[in-house]
């Protein structure tokens, strides 16, 4: 990695430079036994209609339109997503805040920015090889979190993303992410160095703390950092050693 970008996200974490002696060449990353999810089963809602794989025109359109939930009662704009179609990575958030709200693109604001940086630290960005979406597509109103009826009425969006993307792997951001993707309750700190499996293509999913999280909480960048550095290992390992 190049050092200069590894220190600009290191700064941007606040880091001590103990961290930068660190070396992290790329190698296998180490998988835990995959762990089945329900969603893997669960098959497409009938919103995006009983299309199995509707094409991105069609998805965009029935986002931009959405009247599902009550969500759409209080946005200005609908946030899709974005980054390349085929990305091998993609990136879950939670839902847009005031910034994307008004943009109309995920991670735009405080938190989009620290979010950008880590990226950078592992050589990627929104703009060459990184799709960013969220759990859902509509702000929820002062920034709470998404309700269980707001998310599951926008899942089969974030559903179809996933599979159009096809990426190599998934990354959840945050405790919501991580738990609606997974279908779980665990805590996010169990979650982490995991490798999970989403979807019908037993697709890897790895779960890391939301940059708003690490904003609010110094003191868990040293463990983002560590996340980071797996993910970056993880798609820089050999094929026969990411299965
Ligand atoms: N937080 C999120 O989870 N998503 C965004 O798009 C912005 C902030
Ligand atoms: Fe539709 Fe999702 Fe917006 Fe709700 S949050 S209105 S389901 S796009």
């Amino acid at each position: 990695m190049d050092p200069a970008r590894r220190s600009r996200y290191l700064e941007a974490l606040g880091l001590e430079a103990w961290t930068l002696r660190r070396s992290i060449a790329p190698g296998p990353a180490a998988i835990v036994p995959a762990q089945r999810n329900e969603l893997a089963a669960a098959p497409a809602l009938p919103a995006v209609a009983g299309a199995a794989a509707p094409d991105w025109q069609t998805l965009r359109t029935a986002v931009a339109g959405c009247r599902k939930c009550r969500l759409c009662e209080t946005r200005t704009n609908t946030v899709f997503g974005v980054g390349p179609e085929h990305a091998p990575l993609m990136v879950v958030g939670e839902g847009p805040g005031a910034d994307e709200d008004a943009k109309g693109e995920p991670f735009v604001g405080r938190a989009g920015r620290l979010l950008d940086e880590m990226l950078r630290a592992i050589g990627r960005s929104r703009q060459s090889d990184t799709f960013i979406a969220n759990v859902v597509k509509c702000r929820p109103p002062a920034n709470r979190e998404p309700a269980d009826d707001e998310a599951e009425a926008c899942r089969a969006y974030l559903e179809q993303q996933l599979r159009l993307v096809k990426p190599r792997l998934i990354v959840a951001l945050g405790r919501i992410a991580a738990q609606r993707l997974l279908a779980t309750d665990t805590p996010i700190g169990k979650m982490r160095g995991q490798t999970y499996r989403w979807g019908p293509d037993d697709t890897p999913l790895m779960v890391t703390y939301h940059p708003a999280y690490l904003l609010r909480n110094p003191g868990d960048k040293a463990k983002s950092w560590e996340d980071l550095k797996r993910i970056h290992r993880f798609l820089h390992a050999p094929p026969e050693a990411r299965a």
